[in-house]
């Protein structure tokens, strides 16, 4: 069994605010997650 790589760059960039996931409050994400949701049923 072979584990794959870590790879450093694995932060997840929120597309909402450009900041990393991890930076954000449980609220944060919420909300972002939204607006991200709000954007695709609009386009
Ligand atoms: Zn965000």
């Amino acid at each position: 069994m072979t584990e794959p790589p870590k790879s450093e760059g694995s932060e997840e960039i929120c597309p909402n605010c450009k900041k990393p996931i991890k930076e954000h409050s449980p609220e944060q994400v919420m909300e972002c997650t939204r607006k991200l949701q709000e954007d695709k049923s609009q386009a």
